[in-house]
């Protein structure tokens, strides 16, 4: 183990990581003689990446595209959270064995819990749009958080279909036809599509027949105000948008490799934010 914590944020391609943005504040924040790096592994190159991490590399780090399947599959234990979404984004040592954890569902609920205090108070119906990897995630911490009717809403049905048995009784699956009428008494509307990005098509989906007293939240952070969040605010509702979800599911790996539970601030926010925006103009 080396002498001074190194965590990492590894993927293919990886220049876009803002992980070494959010992390490396928080070392400064607390004056930690950490480093924190981006590093590009190309997907044959993992498993000999994971090697060198066993050997003690690094304290731990982040994974991202297109490796938390084989994160998943190469680590020796896995918390709740990853087994039942089947990633693995999260990675420490612990004497010889490899943990791998997937930190995207509590950064999930840990965004509306700061954003939205209470959000959750009345647990109605949820629509959830989309059944790709954060779709796992998001459903995950639902169901944790005691939802019990979550409408999975996906482009192709089947995903959802095997989405909702996955995750079982709480779970339904539909085609994006039937999200008006499945919007009609839902607390919650969540899009975990990439629909929406900058460059991307934007959702068939009408805010208009949510209740008045609806949170929507979309995962999707560049733009901060997607399409989908600009049009539930023009009609009154409630919305949080998916930049605290990145910020939050950052903070269980921090606490693991540098041993300080970090804070989301303002002033991390607003960094990041600066940053998004500067990419974006
Ligand atoms: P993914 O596995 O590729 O899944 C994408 C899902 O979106 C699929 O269900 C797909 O439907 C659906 N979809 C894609 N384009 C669509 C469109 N134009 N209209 C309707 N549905 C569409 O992707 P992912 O890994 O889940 O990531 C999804 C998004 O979440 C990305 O933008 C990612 O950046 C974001 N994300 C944000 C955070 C955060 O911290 N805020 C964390 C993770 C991911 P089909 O099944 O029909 O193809």
């Amino acid at each position: 183990m080396p002498e001074t914590p190194r965590g990492f944020v590894c993927g293919h391609p990886i220049a876009h990581s803002r992980s070494p943005l959010i992390h490396g504040y928080w070392l400064r924040q607390h004056g930690l003689a950490g480093s924190y790096t981006a590093i590009d592994v190309e997907p044959g190159a993992f498993p000999a990446f994971l090697d060198r991490l066993r050997a003690g590399s690094h304290r731990g780090g982040n994974v991202t595209i297109p490796h938390k399947e084989a994160a998943f599959a190469l680590a020796d234990r896995k918390d709740a959270a990853a087994e039942a979404i089947g990633a693995v984004n999260t990675l420490w040592m612990e004497g010889d064995t490899l943990f791998g954890s997937n930190t995207d569902a509590y950064g999930f609920i840990a965004n509306l819990d700061d954003r939205q205090p209470g959000w959750d108070a009345r647990k109605g119906p949820v629509v959830v749009l989309g059944a790709g990897g954060a779709a796992r995630a998001v459903l995950f911490a639902l169901g944790e958080r005691g939802f019990t009717d979550i409408r999975i809403v996906n482009r192709t049905l089947d995903r959802a279909k095997a989405l909702a048995d996955h995750f079982g009784g709480c779970f339904s699956a539909h085609g994006l036809d039937t999200a008006a009428e499945l919007l009609r008494d839902a607390t919650l509307l969540v899009n975990t599509t990439p629909a929406g990005m900058h460059g991307q098509a934007e959702l068939p989906i009408d805010v208009d027949s949510l209740p008045d007293d609806a949170l929507v939240t979309d995962i999707v952070y560049v733009p901060l105000q997607t399409p989908l969040l600009a049009a539930a605010a023009k009609r009154g509702l409630r919305t949080v948008d998916g930049l605290g979800m990145l910020l939050h599911q950052a903070v269980p790996g921090f606490e693991r490799w540098f041993g300080v539970r970090p804070a989301v601030t303002p002033e991390l926010r607003a960094m990041i934010e600066a940053d998004i925006e500067a990419i974006s103009s």
